[in-house]
């Protein structure tokens, strides 16, 4: 066996594992659990937890952990060694069943968006059993959902296994139109984490990348992506000893890492892994960000997941490769006969009708501060969301519209010149890069998520509208004497309906957001304007229907949500008065003092010597001074207003209209002085010295 082999899920109590260490019996009923979503049976729990805690052991592990995504969206842990203190004197270690599946973490403290005073819930942590147990640091951490006693989820896992169940049975109903009776059926995602790496010592000097995660100063370094060297670009020694460190690292824990590039930014990188059941990727893409960042630093690295982390060059974002399987088989795959393309067909349809009529929830569930900064920005996919299809299935989609799709789905392909779906739909390599959803053969790519963010929501939103829209194509079809007739005919009313979703063109083109208009999408430009649509009622009724979110939770999470903004700019604008007043402005006073004294000092020699290109500099120099001391006092006045505002989604808007233009305004005074400042006089490093080091 290869190293790689031997030590791929070595930290992960997987099926494999499970297998050689519980009872044939146990195993089998805990396959049947997992399978089944079923609630485990605490006499399974008991034998599953000691096996459990046997091997940890052996592994090294000391502690155990439920570890869970409160609305933070982080992980959250708190550790318990396995010790048990006998009268004797001596321990023993112990881990019981009820340990496993239940743990009571003090919930006070994480945000519930006025839930807990509401239903005064204390909290409790239950194991996702369909996500593996894993070995971090000597601890098992145990996946695990947050909730309320009175049962409402605290945390971002709850409601996208829900939706992951309300997929899975909308899916079941409409395969069954098919005459499909599938067992496990479960969305799948595949999601590119982007990232930078900076260096430590330079990490260090600015406050506002340790306290924000982004620059809030500093001037576009003098090369910037112009030369477009670095997209693909060998990779730099110090950041590929990283990177395989980190692949190792996930590796152990199961984690299916595959690809690893140089990303367009000078400094940025992107890792792909390669797909898994929905819940199981977003533990891992979890997982896989809190390694990078701790792994980074094994190297006198940091990594940087925000969104924007540098002005004027590109973002990073986490492409959310997406599609539905039943018992393994992708169903957005185009199949191989004309029936299986007519199944097809309702699933892309399903995807298409339900983007369209959700495209505010599935903007909303993308919105972050820190996102802001790149959804629009000529980048990253505008924030308006639009869907690519390509040109040859789109022709398929004009085709059922204009009433092409005569006898069965086949003859379509026939009257297109091409005899079955897939073969053309796969090879489809005119890729559109700047579709914020695009149709890749086989997946959507949903290409809005910011590199920061806990992908649970995005993909809540997506199971359940999808699932949503399912359900209307077996509600309409359902006891039809024709089937495959009322499908043809569902699908063209559908499709000519939502047909305004469909864009192939450059969505970075200033065309665009007028033509969108024309059709009547939405383009919500920031986090405070898209917001509401959580809790407009259209979409209450979507999460009550499917039992996703109920009234109280959606409100909660949109309190949550808005706070969360409000809080962010709000560091952010502390930060920026902090780093003006610490730092700039005697950095720019010091360096005038030194022009102004270099003038004197000349003057002294001689009057006649021409000073008069210092004294313009120390001119520039003064009036940044004034400009800066002038554009903080309107920025902290600006924040004393914000911060009075007491209505949540009023306070949001002030941060969002007042606040963060007054950042700027300090910003720009201070990032004109960058470059009259002497090097050795400027307090943090450059953008050319953070990006271009070897
Ligand atoms: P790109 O050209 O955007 O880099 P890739 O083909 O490399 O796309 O795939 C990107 C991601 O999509 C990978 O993580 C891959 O595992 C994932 N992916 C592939 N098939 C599926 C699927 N059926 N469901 C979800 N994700 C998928
Ligand atoms: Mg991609």
């Amino acid at each position: 066996m290869s190293q790689t082999t031997e030590l791929y899920g070595e930290l992960v109590f997987n099926d494999h594992v499970m297998q050689e260490h519980l009872p044939r019996a146990t195993y089998k009923l805990l396959s049947q659990t997992i399978k089944e979503s079923k609630p485990l049976d605490i006499e399974i729990a008991n034998v599953v937890a000691h096996a459990m805690k046997e091997w940890a052991i052996g592994k090294g592990a000391t502690h155990y952990t439920h570890w869970f995504q409160p609305l933070t969206g982080i992980t959250s842990e708190k550790h318990d060694a396995f010790i048990e203190p006998q009268s004797n004197g001596s321990v023993l270690l112990s881990f019981s069943g009820k340990e496993l599946i239940q743990g009571e973490p003090d919930a006070s403290s994480f945000p519930s968006g006025g839930l807990r005073a509401t239903f005064e819930a204390r909290g409790y942590t239950a194991w996702d059993p369909t996500s593996y147990a894993f070995i971090k640091d000597g601890v098992l951490c145990i996946p695990t959902a947050f909730i309320s006693y009175t049962g409402e989820a605290l945390d971002k896992k709850t409601p996208l296994l829900r939706s992951m169940t309300a997929i899975s049975e909308a899916a079941k109903r409409v395969l069954a139109l098919f005459g499909k009776e599938a067992t496990q059926i479960a969305t799948t995602v595949g999601p590119e984490q982007e990232y930078f790496l900076v260096k430590e010592e330079d990490y260090a000097e600015r406050l506002d990348l340790i306290l924000t995660g982004r620059t809030l100063f500093g001037q576009a370094p003098c090369k910037g992506q112009e030369l477009e060297e670095h997209y693909f670009g060998a990779i730099r020694p110090t950041v590929n000893r990283f990177m395989a460190e980190l692949d190792a690292e996930l590796w152990k824990l199961g984690i299916p890492a595959k690809t690893k590039h140089n990303e367009v930014a000078p400094a940025q990188h992107e890792l792909a892994p390669v797909f898994l059941t929905t819940n199981a990727a977003i533990d891992a893409n979890l997982l896989t960000m809190e390694l990078m960042r701790k792994l980074a630093s094994h190297h006198g690295l940091v990594c940087l997941q925000h969104e924007k982390p540098f002005e004027g060059i590109n973002g990073s974002g986490k492409h959310n490769n997406w599609s539905i399987a039943a018992d393994g088989t992708n169903l957005l795959d185009p199949g191989k006969t004309p029936f299986e393309s007519l199944q097809f067909l309702v699933f892309l349809t399903a995807v298409i009708k339900a983007v369209d009529e959700y495209q505010g929830l599935l903007r909303m569930s993308v919105a972050s501060a820190g996102n802001d900064h790149r959804l629009g920005a000529n980048e990253a996919p505008p924030a308006i969301i639009s869907i690519f299809l390509g040109d040859e299935l789109e022709a398929v989609v004009r085709a059922i519209i204009n009433s092409e799709l005569h006898e069965s789905a086949g003859d379509v392909m026939m009257n297109l010149g091409v005899p079955v779906l897939p073969t053309f739909i796969k090879d489809n390599t005119d890729r559109n890069r700047t579709s914020p959803f695009a149709f890749t053969g086989n997946k959507f790519e949903f290409r809005m998520p910011g590199s920061e963010v806990n992908l649970s929501d995005a993909n809540m939103v997506l199971n359940t509208i999808v699932a949503k829209s399912l359900t209307d194509f077996a509600e309409a079809v359902e006891g039809a004497s024709d089937f495959e007739k009322a499908t043809r005919a569902y699908l063209k009313t559908v499709l000519t309906e939502h047909e305004r979703i469909i864009f192939n063109g450059d969505n970075y083109s200033d065309q665009w957001p007028i033509e969108a208009d024309r059709r009547g999408l939405l383009n919500l430009k920031s986090t405070p304007d898209c917001l509401s649509q959580f809790i407009a009622p259209a979409s209450v009724e979507l999460f009550e229907r499917f039992k996703v979110l109920s009234l109280a939770e959606v409100e909660s999470r949109y309190e949550v949500k808005l706070e969360h903004y409000s809080k962010k700019v709000n560091i952010e604008a502390l930060t920026t008065i902090r780093m003006a007043h610490a730092r700039f402005l005697p950095a720019i006073i010091e360096y005038s003092s030194v022009v102004a004294d270099a003038i004197a000092s000349k003057k002294a020699v001689s009057e006649t010597l021409d000073t008069s290109a210092e004294e313009d500099l120390l001119t520039k120099l003064t009036k940044g001074i004034n400009t800066i001391s002038a554009a903080v006092a309107v920025l902290e006045n600006s924040l004393a207003e914000a911060a009075a505002v007491e209505d949540s989604l009023q306070n949001a808007r002030a941060y969002l209209s007042k606040v963060i233009p007054a950042m700027d305004a300090v910003r720009s005074a201070v990032d004109e002085q960058e470059v009259i400042v002497g090097h050795d006089y400027w307090p943090v490093p450059s953008y050319n010295h953070m990006l271009f080091y070897t």
